[in-house]
């Protein structure tokens, strides 16, 4: 298996302004992201879950070079992507392509779809002439379900699914080889998510792309993902194959979040490990474990150690216990 994609120790940080009324106070900090390593093979997906604020978006953000990382590097291709260097940012931005949560507001309104799609491919293949690019675009929209003829429509006249497979369509247009998709289903209706998270795994195949796939539950990557990595204020709690990270959780938040999965078995048990209270903020992180103000597990060592990922067999996690029994 050779490696596509790998993050090393990246952290963002945002310099919130300093407040107008007290103009004397330090500026905030709001700790985004906080250490996080992993890498993804050629042609595989990893699912990033974590509740809404956990540092999702920023993370796959900060891959795409949308904002910059304050620390860590990012490695595309065995080669590190220095996010300071116009050519490196260019090359990463053809290779690297996001879609988006929100398809309606990603695509530019006063732009028909025909130059929506037709944009990556002036931007990144300049030498290819008029014709070359219409049948580009046409075989595009073929391959996401559009059809050509509705090419000069404009965005406001498409439905959120077809919005979602134009913004498909405008990042293959770039010929990437990394997709960053960010809950690109959220916002559509149940009946379209699958079609859509269909389409996307069609196309991985077809074209051997690695996908990085964002959801802030488990619901939608447990059947997508190879492996995932549970995210909380920033920071890894727990990253496993799909499949030991559904069966057999062990994180103290791996659980919760399952637990709030629905079941489709109106008699189940409910899982009495559902997660109080509010996320707290990232301005002021919980000293010691990220999690511990929340779990049900804690203990002396979680207020007042970090725990650091680590590896138990393939997988890894960042808890203090040493193993929960199921
Ligand atoms: P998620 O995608 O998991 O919901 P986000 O990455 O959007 O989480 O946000 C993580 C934290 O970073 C949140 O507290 C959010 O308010 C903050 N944040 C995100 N973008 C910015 C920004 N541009 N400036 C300041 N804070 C931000
Ligand atoms: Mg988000």
């Amino acid at each position: 298996m050779t490696e596509m994609i790998s993050v090393h120790d990246l952290s963002v940080e945002f310099q919130l302004l300093q407040s107008k009324k007290w103009p004397w106070s330090d500026a905030a900090v709001l700790k985004a992201v906080n250490g996080v390593s992993f890498s993804v093979d050629a042609g595989k997906t990893l699912g990033v879950v974590g509740e809404s604020g956990c540092g999702k978006s920023t993370l796959v953000r900060a891959i795409a070079g949308l904002v910059k990382p304050s620390a860590g590097t990012v490695t595309l291709e065995g080669k590190p992507v220095n996010y300071s260097s116009r050519a490196d940012l260019q090359a990463l931005r053809r290779r690297v392509q996001m879609i988006f949560q929100d398809p309606v507001a990603s695509l530019n309104p006063r732009m028909t779809i025909r130059e929506i799609v037709a944009e990556p491919l002036t931007m990144f293949f300049p030498e290819m002439d008029a014709e070359a690019r219409t049948t580009r675009v046409h075989a595009l929209l073929d391959r996401v379900g559009i059809p050509r003829r509705n090419a000069n429509r404009y965005p406001h006249e498409f439905s959120g699914g077809q919005c979602q497979r134009i913004g498909i369509a405008r990042a293959l247009a770039a010929e990437p080889k990394v997709l960053l998709c960010d809950e690109p289903v959220s916002a559509l209706d149940v009946s379209i998510q699958a079609q859509v998270v269909n389409l996307l795994q069609d196309l991985q195949r077809d074209m051997g792309l690695t996908l990085i796939f964002v959801a802030h539950d488990l619901g939608v990557v447990r059947h997508i993902s190879d492996e995932i990595l549970v995210m909380y204020l920033g920071g890894m709690m727990e990253k496993a194959s799909a499949d030991d990270l559904v069966n057999d959780p062990q994180h103290p938040y791996t659980r919760a979040l399952l637990s709030a999965v629905p079941v489709p078995d109106p008699d189940a048990k409910l899982n009495p490990e559902v997660l109080d209270g509010d996320l707290p903020s990232p301005l002021n992180l919980p000293t010691g474990c990220l999690f511990q103000s929340r779990c049900p597990k804690r203990f002396d060592r979680c207020t007042e150690q970090r725990p650091q990922p680590r590896f138990v067999g393939e997988r890894q996690k960042a808890c203090h216990l040493e193993a929960l029994t199921v």
